[in-house]
């Protein structure tokens, strides 16, 4: 049907929005191509301006965990629309949609909800330097926690180095004080501890890394990473906002069995409205103002759609066999994908947990950061590009996780691994 109307607008848009898309990755420039425009979404679908269909495996990049406009929670949102969309004051609602966090994670004792991700790990890193009353951070190469400015670091060069500002505007000052891991390898974080572990606050790990695209844990290096920041009383913060209700209701900590200090929620807690939180445990939590010193507030934090949106999400996901069907959905589509690959001798490494996927093109494992920036990344631009033109919305980048949701039918995986077939034929 061509995709002529989006095109104009993306030109229009260039001229009003910074690379004409509010988020860069939108913007499809890694993979050579132009944005497309959207106008509806339902279920595994959707739509853009020029009224072609897609079958979407990037559901708003891991919200849409239900599917695109759910029936019950629209239904909810509309009921709250007419009664006020924020109050600036408490609502009954905040009460119901925290105590459904702190029931799915028994390391929550208390959460405060915020408005996006990047807001959520900003604040559990402000909380873990005040308690701990040390001023340092440890990330891992790899592994997106949102963009504020002491998360927006990497290693240069080695994996202890002290971290240099991935973007400017960036104070190297600020950057000094993130270290950057290897992730899967305890031993760069121990190198770390052991010489500098008395001015560390927190090491902050995503639940599942799924911004680099989906790399799983080694087995030992959770344990092992408890273990090592209990021994130097290092806040562990578990970044869970793509995780969170995704791998399983309780996130990766439950499906992992790891205790964090502290963890971080975004993503699906929302069900496509903006919304993150953290908690943990409750004599961190209450230094938290008005309790104690620590200053965190937002206009519409905990705004009464937005829980809305997060309570019927929850409720929907906590049926019974919902994660089951999550995750077989997810297995044929990827083996499939393997399959076909096999038969194209296309070499493809493909990672599956839960909800989420990622197809690396690479013949070698991937278990780290660097090997990802290893893979075929043209063979995967092509891939992209010609996926789209066959009617299948995938992350527009090798570094990113793909969603599956629960309105993701077996024809939609059929029809998608017809597309693979065609497209693999032709990498
Ligand atoms: C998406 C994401 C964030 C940032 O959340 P925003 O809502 O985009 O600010 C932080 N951490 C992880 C693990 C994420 O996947």
């Amino acid at each position: 049907m061509g995709t002529a109307k989006s095109a104009a607008l993306f030109k229009k848009a260039e001229t009003l929005i910074p690379g004409g898309v509010n988020s860069p990755v939108r913007a499809f420039k890694s993979v050579g191509a132009k944005p497309l425009f959207f106008k509806r979404a339902k279920g595994s679908k959707i739509y853009d301006v020029d009224g072609n269909a897609y079958i979407d495996y990037i559901g708003s990049w891991g919200p849409m965990a239900l599917g695109h406009s759910d029936p019950k929670v629209v239904a909810a949102i509309k009921k709250m629309v007419d009664k006020g969309t924020s109050f600036g004051a408490s609502s009954e609602l905040e009460v119901e949609l925290a105590e459904m966090v702190v029931d799915a994670f028994k390391t929550i004792d208390m959460v405060r909800f915020v408005n996006s991700g990047t807001e959520a790990t900003m604040s559990a890193i402000r909380l873990a330097r005040a308690f701990t009353k040390r001023d340092k951070i440890i990330k891992f190469e790899g592994c997106y926690h949102g963009h504020a400015d002491s998360l927006l670091v990497k290693a240069g060069s080695g994996a202890a180095t002290l971290g240099v500002p991935s973007s400017p505007g960036v104070p190297a000052d600020v950057a000094k004080g993130t270290y950057n891991a290897t992730y899967n390898d305890l031993a760069s974080v121990k190198k770390i501890l052991d010489k500098d572990g008395k001015k560390v606050a927190c090491v902050i790990v995503e639940g599942l890394p799924g911004n680099m695209g989906v790399v799983k844990p080694k087995a030992g290096f959770l344990e092992g990473l408890r273990v090592l920041t209990k021994q130097h009383k290092v806040l562990l913060i578990m970044d869970e906002v793509m995780s969170g209700f995704r791998l399983c209701y309780g996130g990766a900590q439950d499906f992992y069995n790891i205790k964090p200090d502290l963890t971080c929620l975004g993503k699906v807690i929302g069900g496509g409205l903006p919304v993150g939180a953290f908690g943990g445990k409750a004599k961190i939590m209450e230094m938290l103002a008005p309790n104690g010193p620590v200053y965190q507030a937002g206009t519409l934090s905990g705004n009464p759609l937005a829980m809305t949106a997060g309570i019927e999400t929850l409720k929907g996901l906590k049926k019974k066999g919902v994660y089951e069907k999550l995750t077989a959905t997810t297995e044929k589509l990827c083996a499939g994908i393997e399959e076909i690959a096999k038969e194209q001798e296309i070499p493809v490494q493909v990672h599956r947990e839960g909800g989420m996927f990622t197809v690396f093109f690479s013949e070698k494992k991937i278990k780290k950061f660097k090997d990802v920036t290893n893979c075929d990344m043209d063979r995967f631009a092509k891939y992209f590009q010609k996926m789209l033109s066959g009617g299948i919305f995938l992350p527009p980048s090798q570094y990113e996780a793909n969603f599956v949701s629960l309105s993701h039918s077996d024809a939609d995986i059929k029809k998608t691994l017809q597309v693979v077939e065609k497209v693999f034929k032709s990498l």
